[in-house]
């Protein structure tokens, strides 16, 4: 076996491997089931072509378009390896002399499109030349959401089955949709080794903010880069439609985009961002699947993504074209509990809950970093790196605080209330306020009421949030986002571990009002229902429920 070091440099004639790509060939060579996710342009054919010529017997590569087999293969042959195509476009005498090596057992490298495996032949032809390993080239081909779906795609997880061989996967789609369909299809629902790398895209500047007055805010950005094209991620159709109105008053190129409206209107919304400089879509997430603008300059969020694979997906849509791109994450305790309850009330089964509530905590994590957000953000697709100089917290790095003695005062109060209470009610024990709500509980004769007149309102809202953020405390969806503590917590409870929060700068989101100008139509018949039904599991079970919407 030949080393893949030497390889690369004198077949490839590379100095040194890229991000990501010798751990793939390694994983490879080793003859794990592997599924590779890397950027466009981040090196992935060589995760199969260098495997390819350190073994015996044939790699079989799965491509979709016959450009590609053509210009892999005759790079491949430029380096004096022996590869070759089984096209449509193909003469008689390429096809012969495929072949023919395949034959004399010369050939590493035999590039094939899907369709041809619907070919009685192929089957009988694969096994008898020695099929090492198959290698599917842009993998999503196989999703059926996909913009590129290619029905011959589902014929690879059979040929797989039947030939038993290894199988590595590449694609540079990395939202999770995909991918598990890739897991499902390709590898009959066995995890592969999964490897995502180089994603980093460093002229994109990320940044963060608590949701204070969420449509001034996203106004405010907007403002400061007039005249540029932008996304603005919006949770909600309806908030699609009231930003792009507002945005209209402020004197911006707006229109609003999502799954509610005419295919035709929806083709309207894409031909004109496409075209138009400075149009502002505000959209929900069904808006980005196709879109290719090389100079979309800005993606701010009003409402937080599900996923952390998500939101990069959505940010990754600005500065395609390597300038500098901006984008803002707007977030907030509502956030959470709308995205926790949405997992919990799934239908999905509880290990895919698990997960998605892991994958939010990722999300939360980044949101609530206290350093580099890249280096957060790249440490979850794999990558260590520096501290990178275009990022908020790089920026204005955070104020940091030592929180254990205030996390351990909150996680007290939840305990000694029962777990039975939000954020809200909980601060005003902590600091010692006597509102009618903690006379009738009596709560202002807990040991802990009065224990956080240290800290302001603001702060323990920011340290609540944080602490749903880091997963110490959850909503319960059963009781209207009553909060809970987790496993988590508990060493920081028993104090075996501390903990460092942020100091918020910005005030947090007190500023109830700003919210409610973002409630529209839709989502009023829904807040009234949820209120009634609060109200009415309050006077059943006396527990006077915290109010997370604007009354
Ligand atoms: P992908 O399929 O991921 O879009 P390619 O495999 O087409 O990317 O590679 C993109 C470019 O990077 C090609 O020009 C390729 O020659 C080059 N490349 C790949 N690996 C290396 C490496 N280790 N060092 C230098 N250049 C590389
Ligand atoms: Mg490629
Ligand atoms: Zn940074």
């Amino acid at each position: 076996m030949h080393h893949p070091r030497e390889l690369l440099a004198t077949v490839f004639g590379y100095g040194a491997f890229r991000p990501g790509q010798e751990e793939i060939v390694e994983a490879v060579l080793e003859g794990r089931d592997t599924l590779a996710i890397m950027p466009t342009g981040g090196g992935k054919s060589l995760c199969f072509q260098l495997p390819a010529l350190c073994r015996d017997g044939v790699t079989v590569v799965i491509s979709p378009l016959i450009a590609l087999m053509r210009d892999q293969v005759r790079s491949l042959r430029e380096a004096g390896v022996e590869a070759g195509a089984l096209t449509s476009g193909n003469t008689d005498e390429e096809t012969e002399a495929v072949f023919q090596a395949l034959d004399e057992g010369r050939l590493k490298l035999l590039y094939m499109a899907p369709e041809r495996l619907a070919s009685p032949g192929t089957m009988g032809l694969l096994r008898r030349i020695g099929t090492r390993l198959i290698a599917v080239d842009e993998a999503h081909c196989v999703s059926q959401w996909g913009h590129d779906f290619r029905p011959d795609y589902l014929r690879i997880g059979e040929l797989k089955q039947s030939l038993g061989v290894p199988l590595a996967a590449f694609t540079a789609t990395a939202d999770e949709e995909t991918r598990a369909e890739i897991v499902t299809r390709l590898f009959g629902g066995v995890e592969p080794a999964t490897f995502l790398r180089g994603f980093d895209r460093p002229n994109i500047h990320l940044a963060f903010a608590v949701k204070d007055n969420p449509r001034r805010q996203i106004l405010d950005f907007a403002g400061a880069r007039k005249g540029q094209s932008g996304i603005v991620y919006c949770g909600t159709r309806s908030k699609t439609e009231v930003l792009a109105q507002a945005l209209r008053e402020a004197g911006h190129a707006a229109c609003h985009y999502h799954g509610g409206m005419e295919a035709e209107d929806r083709r309207g919304v894409e031909v004109r961002f496409q075209q138009e400089d400075g149009l502002i879509v505000c959209a929900t997430i069904a808006f980005g699947m196709g879109i290719d603008k090389p100079d979309i300059r800005w993606v701010a969020h009003a409402d937080l993504s599900k996923s952390i694979e998500a939101y990069y997906q959505e940010i990754g849509r600005a500065g395609r074209d390597g300038a500098p791109a901006e984008t803002l994450t707007l977030y907030g305790p509502d956030d959470i509990r709308l995205r926790r309850s949405q997992i919990d009330e799934s239908q999905a089964p509880l290990d895919r809950k698990q997960a998605d509530h892991a994958r939010l905590n990722a999300l939360l994590g980044l949101a609530e970093a206290t350093a580099c957000r890249r280096q957060v953000l790249l440490s979850y697709f794999g990558e260590a790196s520096e501290p990178c100089g275009n990022c908020d917290l790089c920026d204005r790095p955070a104020q940091l605080f030592d929180a254990t003695d205030a996390v351990r005062k909150a996680l007290s109060a939840v305990l000694r209330t029962g777990e039975s209470f939000g954020a809200g009610h909980l601060i005003d024990i902590l600091t010692g306020a006597e509102t009618p709500k903690v006379r009738e509980r009596g709560h202002d004769a807990l040991p802990t009421f009065g224990v956080g007149r240290d800290l302001s309102k603001t702060a323990w809202g920011a340290v609540f949030r944080q602490m749903m953020g880091r997963d110490l405390l959850r909503p319960d969806p059963d009781r209207f986002g009553a909060l809970r503590m987790t496993e988590g917590a508990r060493p920081i409870l028993r104090g075996e571990e501390t903990i460092t929060l942020r100091r918020d700068t910005v005030q947090a989101a007190q500023q109830r009002t700003a919210v409610k100008t973002l409630v529209s139509e839709e989502d009023a018949p829904l807040l009234s229902a949820l209120k009634a039904k609060r109200r009415a599991l309050a006077e059943a079970a006396r527990v006077p429920a915290y109010v997370i919407f604007p009354d």
